[in-house]
């Protein structure tokens, strides 16, 4: 059993430089064994943060507290920051249907996202301006879905404040700020009739745009720029809760699962090629998890790991700094997939200068690029089974989205195979569920409405 998890081998003419590039790679593999001690922790950390102790996973009370119905109607405005694109959606559901959708992605630059909160959000807001401008709907009055796709301490379903930025965002002041009231009124500033409805989390999204598709879905999954996962939980195992919020049964969860083993209790697995990649990032030393999976790192993880090799004369040259992206691994990984290697000859050779790279040398990369992607598989595998697990319900549909398990071309196919593994017993699926934070937000919008209207 433990055995299925490895990566296939890598075979090379040279047999003796390919078990001297297996040896270096041999912390990347993880078996069966310790997956399960993976999983035994999360679990442990999702009890601890249910009962709010400290725990490196947050377990994030969404007050999100029941999925689609089929009856939800209106028209909405939606913001979705977080990920690659800042997007602002107009979205109309009737009768739980989406049946008018505009959508217009406008650029966050890096000054932006590295400046002050008071700029960004002034931005966001000019932006939603712009927008309801085009349409000539700058008079009326919205509902507004917010998906901010960040680590959030929520006090309602429409307020909470941002705990810490992940991913490409730093902006100084906001940590401890509600920025659902911060961006109304940066948009009452410009006279704006717009009320944030709803404050949510990318997962949250996709778990509602998901069940909106498939009745059993239980579990909201993003595999993108970065990795997180929500899923429905009896509301009685939940501590946190303020005021106002009673009576329900099952209540959404964002577990905010890329910081898992910031507490140090994963060092069992972390790699110097893990600790190079922390001490290169935006924010190091926090995030540990997510820089096992997301898009914006697996990228640096092959090129610290193809680094190394060069160093060791395992590998022709080094790579350029930050030009091996997540594109070059799902590529290395899709020539691997067919056994081709004329593709990832010239990649390598754009990053690493010119350098004269052989068939063998490509085949060395790809193996580097399989390594890092079936741990990846297995890490998000962890999670996703221990909740199927946990939640025991006849059947669990998972909705996944996010730009990794998207353009990937083999996470989904391994993922199915680990989840079975880990989770064995118990029947799942994974959908793609796209668009959970425009789709999603607008849904979400509309369930906050109806509850409105139920407590009146
Ligand atoms: C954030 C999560 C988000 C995930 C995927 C993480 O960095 O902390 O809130 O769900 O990225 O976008
Ligand atoms: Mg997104």
């Amino acid at each position: 059993w433990s055995q299925q998890f490895l990566p296939t081998p890598l075979h090379l003419e040279d047999s003796v430089r390919a078990q001297k590039v297996e040896a270096r790679l041999k912390e990347l593999v993880l078996c069966g064994e310790v997956l399960r001690r993976v999983a035994d922790v999360f679990e442990q950390e999702i009890e601890r943060g249910l009962s709010e102790q400290p725990s490196s996973l947050q377990m994030e009370n969404t007050y999100v507290p029941e999925l689609p119905d089929g009856t939800e109607e209106g028209v909405f405005l939606a913001l979705d920051l977080g990920g690659t694109n800042f997007r602002v959606l107009l979205l109309e559901l009737a009768a739980g249907q989406l049946v008018r959708q505009q959508v217009k992605h406008y650029h966050i630059s890096n000054a932006l996202r590295l400046g002050t909160g008071e700029e960004l959000f002034n931005f966001l807001a000019d932006c939603v301006l712009d927008f309801v401008k085009q349409l000539g709907m700058e008079d009326q009055t919205f509902s507004l879905g917010f998906t901010f796709s960040f680590p959030m301490k929520q006090h309602s379903i429409s307020s909470g404040e941002l705990i810490t930025w992940t991913k490409s965002f730093k902006c100084s002041g906001l940590e401890g700020v509600d920025v659902a009231a911060l961006l109304e009124r940066c948009l009452r500033a410009r006279n704006l009739q717009i009320t944030v409805r709803v404050l949510l989390n990318d997962t949250t999204g996709t778990l509602i745009a998901g069940a909106h598709m498939h009745k059993n879905v239980g579990i909201g999954v993003i595999l993108g720029t970065g990795s997180n996962g929500c899923y429905m939980e009896r509301a009685s195992r939940v501590q946190h809760w303020e005021a106002a919020h009673e009576r329900v049964q099952d209540v959404c969860v964002d577990i905010e699962w890329g910081a898992f083993g910031d507490n140090g209790c994963l060092d069992f697995i972390k790699t110097d090629f893990d600790r190079e990649v922390d001490a290169g990032s935006l924010l190091a030393t926090s995030f540990t998890f997510e820089k096992y999976i997301g898009g914006k790192y697996l990228g640096s993880i092959l090129s610290c790991v193809l680094s190394a090799l060069a160093r060791a004369g395992l590998f022709p040259a080094e790579p350029a700094p930050d030009a091996l992206q997540t594109a070059h691994l799902s590529l290395f990984e899709d020539e691997n997939c067919a056994g081709e290697v004329s593709r990832t000859m010239t990649a390598l050779r754009e990053v690493c200068a010119g350098a004269s790279i052989t068939a063998e040398d490509a085949r060395v990369a790809q193996h580097v690029a399989h390594v890092i992607s079936n741990r990846a598989a297995q890490l998000v595998s962890v999670c996703i089974s221990t909740l199927v697990r946990r939640m025991s319900r006849p059947h669990v549909a998972v909705a996944v989205d996010g730009s990794v398990f998207k353009h990937h071309p083999r996470i989904a196919r391994l993922m199915r195979t680990y989840i079975a593994l880990l989770a064995p017993h118990h029947s799942f699926s994974l959908l793609g569920a796209e668009d959970g934070s425009g789709k999603g937000s607008a849904l979400t919008a509309a369930i906050a409405a109806r509850l409105a209207t139920r407590d009146s």
